[in-house]
């Protein structure tokens, strides 16, 4: 290979909005045949809103909101922004939200600390219950509806039992199906990977004309999806955005991270898509392809 046609590749890259750690990472591109999407970030925007609260039976809503807005106000997760964002408005003339001791982040499942000397639990139903704390009938209803929706349903649990759930939704970005196309022409198969649940993340793929779906996949489960698509003999792109993409970046045989993300998955990835658009993936493989296809 030529250093100098590799050089140019990387600076037409820059224009096109692609960062290249390095000439050689170009030469990855070729073989791939899979692209691994993360969801939440990646697809979609990440820019998440509450967009209801569901209570049990003699429980107040506005108590639910208020003791997950103050627990979610220390997390940085784009789930937890919706929430403490949503909670903080509504309290801004009333005291606004409570302090927070003890707060702990569960990767890919939630939250959890004291708020008003109440223990508060916020995230997926599997974090709950190892609290023992189930859903009531009601609860798992509202659930179900949101999540048929194409919503996610965050469970809120305090002192032993589960009170609440909240809905947030995010939109796939306008981008992203397009983008899916453009990568099926480049003879890549997309896979949907994601923490999220099953329904939620069948909808999502739906929506941009993804078939393969990995769903609920835990933050260490990510490293392992990419390792098993590895172990079938497939050659895997990946693309993420998250502190809980880094690793699987690195395991990708190429990492691409993108631009509007965190600064793990950033130093992860093999290359940057600057903006957030997803389409800037297509473009980054049609280039390095052309590049190296000058070269040999
Ligand atoms: P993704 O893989 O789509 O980027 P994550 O691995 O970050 O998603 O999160 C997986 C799931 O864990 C979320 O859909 C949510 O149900 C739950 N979760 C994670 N962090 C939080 C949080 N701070 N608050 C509420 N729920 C959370
Ligand atoms: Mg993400």
């Amino acid at each position: 290979a030529t250093p100098t046609a590799l050089l140019v590749g990387t600076g037409r890259g820059a224009q096109l909005g692609v960062l290249i750690k390095g000439p050689e990472v170009l030469e990855n591109t070729r073989r791939a045949d899979t692209i691994v999407l993360d969801k939440t970030g990646t697809v979609t925007t990440g820019g998440m809103a509450l967009v209801g609260v569901s209570v049990a039976e003699g429980e107040s809503e506005d108590e639910a909101l208020r003791l997950a807005g103050a627990l979610e106000h220390a997390s940085e997760h784009p789930i937890a922004r919706a929430v403490a964002a949503a909670a903080a408005e509504r309290f801004e003339h009333s005291g606004g939200l409570p302090a927070v001791e003890g707060f702990e982040n569960v990767e890919g499942l939630g939250v959890q600390g004291v708020v008003d000397g109440h223990a508060v639990v916020v995230g997926r139903e599997k974090l709950l219950a190892e609290w023992a704390q189930h859903l009531t009938p009601e609860l798992a209803a509202a659930k179900a509806a949101a999540e048929a929706a194409g919503r996610t349903a965050i469970a809120v649990g305090w002192d032993g039992r589960a009170r609440a759930v909240l809905e947030v939704a995010d939109a796939v970005k306008p981008t992203s199906a397009e983008a899916i196309r453009e990568l099926r022409a480049l003879g890549l198969t997309p896979v949907l990977l994601t923490g999220d649940n099953e329904t939620v993340a069948r909808a999502v793929a739906a929506e941009v004309g993804i078939d393969e779906v990995l769903a609920e996949v835990l933050p260490v489960g990510k490293v392992e999806a990419v390792k098993r698509l590895q172990a079938e003999g497939r050659v895997v792109a990946m693309v993420g955005d998250g502190v809980n993409d880094a690793a699987a970046l690195a395991q990708a045989d190429l990492g691409l991270a993108m631009g509007t993300g965190t600064d793990a998955a950033i130093e992860a990835g093999d290359l940057t898509l600057v903006g957030g658009d997803l389409r800037t993936a297509a473009t980054a493989i049609r280039l390095s392809r052309r590049t190296l296809g000058t070269i040999k």
